[in-house]
């Protein structure tokens, strides 16, 4: 590694990514599939190349197959934000490139993470004992699929521990048909008997959140089976529509039955940080473990997804290895640090504002045009939406809903507006050729 050389490329790479965000707004948000193999060599070059060279490849072979999700024309599935405090965090990490397993691999990142995860509890509000200085803690994951998979081998060691390792074949899960299939993929990991993973029909009438009593409904007829209920997972923010759980019933059958009660944030944990938005996490005190990603809403370059647990091991240093999947693991604490302090939580407030402004800015537009309706109700910056069917029949058939995710940095009203402009244009289009 030469000092100079690193400084001299460093530089170029910044103008580089500097002028990409210049120019973000004229790509096509989407690319096209399948072209890349024709346009790059079958082996890696003998010799070395030139950045020079490099650039030239990225500008014109790399860039045209890149989905632009940082583009302020972005809506689609949730945001996955960058920010030039996430960036330079990055940049930090990348130069340290330490492997953290353990505390003594590099003090700072394991003591860095345990703090900013504290600060990220009291921000949130959860309850003391998810802070370092009781006998929880937090942990930076790499993602909410990781961070669900944890939450459930720690859920089914204790189950195992106390029913017996031979019990694991009766080991049932409870969540709902609107809960991330990363908790059906963690099942499939856990061993967990597919036969005793239940997905609950969520309540259409409730904005697609679970009724407890179908939960309760469910685990009585499994007790009654002589099945072990061990493991309830809550969402706040469901993916297709941003539903949020009854967490303080789920918790209290939870508590009844000596379940593990897991809650998964991954995308409306960041709004919580907002006081009036804070109500969606009340039943949190009866969660084990919880999870929201910095790395969706929260201008926390990926990876960086937060779990917190309400029991960890009382040793006086902690070994990050034994809280996670992988043993390496990356400072990803510098980045969240960070986005902290150089946003400050008034900035990240008024952040998560303006982006809830503008997804309400765009539910206003969507009400003024009867060809549209909204199809549940918005609770953050996500709009779930369709195009009115023209006649009675279509009723009857499969209902298709349209998301719209508000949560890129750089959008702005006009850029809504114009998402507005090219749905009204398509529906006067597709709405023509049905009336001929
Ligand atoms: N949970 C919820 C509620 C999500 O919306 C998502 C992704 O959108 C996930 C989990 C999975 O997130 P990740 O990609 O970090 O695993």
């Amino acid at each position: 590694m030469d000092a100079e050389q690193l400084r001299e490329c460093g530089h170029r790479m910044v103008d580089f990514v500097a002028d990409y965000y210049k120019s973000i707004e004229a790509f096509p948000v989407l690319s096209q599939p399948g072209y890349l193999k024709e346009l790059l060599p079958d082996s890696a070059p003998r010799q070395p190349d030139t950045l020079d060279s490099l650039f030239d490849d990225i500008q014109q072979k790399i860039i045209p197959g890149v989905t632009h999700w940082q583009s302020p024309n972005y809506f689609a599935y949730y945001p996955s934000n960058s920010s030039t405090a996430g960036f330079l965090g990055e940049m930090l990490s990348a130069a340290f490139n330490i492997v953290g397993f353990s505390w003594i691999t590099s003090p700072a990142a394991t003591e860095l993470e345990v703090i900013v995860l504290d600060w990220f509890a009291k921000m949130l509000q959860l309850p003391s004992q998810f802070l370092s200085t009781a006998l929880g803690g937090g942990v930076i994951q790499g993602t909410a699929s990781e961070a669900v998979l944890v939450a459930l081998l720690a859920a089914r060691d204790r189950a195992l521990k106390k029913h017996g390792k031979h019990s694991l074949e009766k080991l049932v899960v409870y969540a709902s048909d609107q809960t991330h299939s990363a908790l059906q993929k963690a099942c499939q990991i856990a061993g967990i008997f597919s036969e005793n993973v239940r997905v609950v029909i969520a309540d259409c009438n409730k904005n697609y959140a679970v009724a407890p009593e179908a939960v309760s409904e469910a685990l009585s007829i499994d007790l009654s089976s002589g099945l072990i209920p061990f493991f309830i997972c809550a969402t706040v923010g469901t993916t297709s529509s941003s539903a949020v759980d009854p967490l303080p019933e789920l918790g209290q059958i939870a508590k009844s039955n000596d379940m593990w009660f897991h809650i998964d944030a991954a995308y409306a944990g960041s709004a919580c940080i907002c006081p009036e938005y804070r109500h969606h996490l009340n039943g949190v005190e009866e969660a084990d473990s919880f999870n929201m990603n910095a790395h969706k809403w929260f201008l926390t370059n990926f990876d960086c997804s937060l779990l917190w647990v309400k029991a960890s091991q009382a040793n006086s240093v902690v070994d990050f290895k034994d809280w996670q999947i992988p043993l390496g693991r990356r400072f990803r604490s510098l980045k969240l640090w960070m986005v902290l302090r150089l946003y400050g939580v008034d900035n990240l407030q008024s952040y998560i504002r303006k982006h809830i402004h503008l997804a309400e800015h765009f539910e206003q537009l969507l009400l003024s045009d009867s060809r549209f309706e909204v199809v549940t109700p918005r609770t953050f910056s996500l709009v779930c939406f369709r195009l009115v069917p023209p006649t009675s029949d279509h009723e009857n058939g499969r209902k298709f809903v349209l998301r719209f995710a508000v949560g890129a940095p750089l959008t702005e009203e006009r850029h809504v507006d114009a998402a507005w402009k090219l749905l009204q244009d398509e529906a006067t289009k597709v709405l023509g050729k049905m009336i001929t």
